[in-house]
């Protein structure tokens, strides 16, 4: 009888933590900035800036990068493009299809 038991508690641990991590949006360095900022990818973006055509996921975030690059320029929330809207539907509506295929006999 050795009488030690195995510590599982580190690698308990670092799961919650992997977890944690995978579901907050949080850290992830410059990409998941990038991604939050919604610079480069269009994945997250709802709006676009008018003037240089940069992309933010919120209204909140399109006024920080207007701050850091049109200082100069007044924060007009109207002109802002939204990505979101640009088609044929005026409301948002779930994404087509995917109700149906949970729910397809
Ligand atoms: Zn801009």
């Amino acid at each position: 009888m050795t009488g030690k038991a195995k510590p599982k508690k580190h690698t308990a641990k670092e799961i919650a933590a992997k977890i944690d991590a995978a579901t907050t949006n949080r850290g992830g360095g410059k990409d998941g900035l990038a991604d939050r900022k919604g610079v480069d990818k269009g994945g997250h973006a709802k709006l676009a800036c008018p003037i240089c055509k940069a992309t933010a996921p919120d209204s909140k975030s399109m006024r920080i990068h207007h701050d850091a690059r049109h200082p100069k320029l007044p924060y007009e929330e109207e002109k802002l493009i939204n990505l979101h809207a640009s088609g044929t539907s005026e409301e948002p509506k779930p994404k087509p299809g995917v109700r149906g295929s949970l729910k397809k006999s």
